[in-house]
């Protein structure tokens, strides 16, 4: 067996995957912030990842994958509200309805795709205290400092002996220049000093005791806290989608290089977006399609329904860095392709095994494991796969053979990836 290569976004490069704990995996995967439907996009993000956590229990590693549900905490981009009590405002509903509705909706659409559960879900409202925790030691290691009952890391700080951008490959004088001076913000020592624990105002309904008064966390620190207690102070992958490595990410990295002094993570895993027309699927702009509506057709963008099995082979048939755009044209291809590939798997157990095998296919099963082991390209693996269809469908018209032990290689071979 090669070596797995990862892409490292912190690297840029892609490396030899060493775990920290032979034969043990510690992945966290930013999970959804849980105001509304996930969308499309969203899906392509965790299946991403989905595909990632099979690949690793398929090679035989024990796998902890930690996938968080921001129920609080996540200040929208244009204001300093949070996302969830907003809602819950606008809607009149208790913020925690408006949190059980939409992860109740996520896990149903993640089982329509046939997701397999992270082995731990934490919520951030679950991790109060131990974000505070976190705070009282950034404060007490002088990166953060308390205006007004709200708690601001002190970015340039950290970056007299750290660097705030190791990630984002940005430089600090950058981060300040493109830091957008906000209404509300002036509580801050500098505008890109980022909110560790926020003052509730009387109509923030979301609000917990603290040392400094009643409030709540910021949506960064949730996933330092939650993805250092279960996966220790380093742990092996990081992953998101690539719009979270800035800030998010990199203030991740800051909040635990504060609290523990080293780096949290070794490799950085980032997927890359789902656009529809060329443009980003979002919540926001109302450029997004919902699963649902995929697979009722109900959307104007489809002109018909599709099975969760063709979404899921669609999105697989780009590799997970690149940039996919979904178009009705686009996914009835990948109707067409998934079909030919499932009438093959029922051909094949049709096809008599020969004396000889005129086909190579231990060469073709190393070649859709050279697929996957260089980060994960779904794309060449499935170009594989439909070498192996070209194949099966000789066989059917005598104009290939195979020996028994080939035949079944073939078949278990396609049935391990599909
Ligand atoms: P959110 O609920 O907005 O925090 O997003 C949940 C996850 O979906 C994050 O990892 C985002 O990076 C990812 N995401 C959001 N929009 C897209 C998109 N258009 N394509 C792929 N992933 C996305
Ligand atoms: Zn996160």
């Amino acid at each position: 067996m090669h070596d797995l290569l990862i892409y490292n976004s912190l690297s840029n490069k892609k490396e030899v995957f060493k775990p920290i704990k032979e034969g043990y995996v510690g992945m966290y995967v930013c999970g959804p912030t849980v105001y509304s439907n996930v969308h499309l996009g969203n899906v392509r993000t965790f299946m991403s990842f989905d595909m990632v956590f099979r690949y690793f229990l398929h090679l035989g590693y024990k796998v902890r994958y930690v996938r968080n549900i921001t129920d609080a905490g996540h200040l929208t981009d244009d204001s300093e509200e949070d996302k969830i009590s907003t809602k819950a405002r606008l809607e009149q509903l208790e913020p925690m309805e408006i949190v059980q509705k939409y992860t109740t909706d996520f896990h149903l659409i993640l089982q329509k795709f046939n997701f397999l559960p992270p082995s731990i879900e934490p919520t951030a409202t679950g991790h109060i205290v131990e974000q505070i925790k976190a705070i009282e030691l950034i404060l007490e290691n002088g990166l953060a400092y308390e205006v007004n009952g709200s708690v601001y890391f002190d970015v340039l700080k950290y970056n007299e002996k750290e660097h705030y951008g190791i990630l984002s490959k940005r430089k600090i004088e950058d981060a300040i220049e493109n830091t957008r001076v906000l209404d509300g913000q002036s509580d801050k020592k500098n505008p890109q000093d980022f909110a560790l624990w926020k003052k509730a105002e009387p109509e923030h309904i979301q609000r917990w005791d603290s040392p400094w008064g009643v409030g709540f966390p910021g949506w960064h620190l949730e996933c330092t806290v939650m993805s250092t207690k279960y996966l220790g102070e380093e742990f092996d992958i990081h992953g998101g989608g690539m719009d979270l490595k800035f800030p998010h990410h990199e203030c991740e990295i800051a909040q635990a290089q504060a609290c523990n002094h080293r780096a949290p993570v070794k490799y950085w895993m980032h997927g890359n977006m789902l656009t529809m027309n060329g443009k980003k699927m979002a919540k926001s702009t109302g450029n997004n399609i919902l699963p649902e509506e995929i697979f009722t057709g109900e959307n104007d963008n489809i002109s018909k329904p599709y099975t969760p099995s063709v979404a899921r082979f669609f999105m697989m048939q780009a590799h997970y860095r690149s940039v996919l755009d979904f178009s009705n044209d686009a996914i009835m291809a990948s109707e067409k392709g998934f079909g030919r590939l499932m009438d093959a798997l029922t051909i094949v157990t049709s096809v008599k095994a020969s004396e000889k095998s005129t086909l190579d296919v231990s060469a073709w099963k190393a070649k859709c494991y050279e697929a996957m082991n260089d980060d994960f390209n779904t794309p060449v693996l499935i170009a594989n796969l439909f070498e192996g269809v070209k194949w099966i469908n000789l066989l059917k018209e005598n104009q290939e053979s195979l020996t028994q032990e080939d035949l079944d290689l073939l078949k278990e071979t396609m049935h391990i990836f599909i």
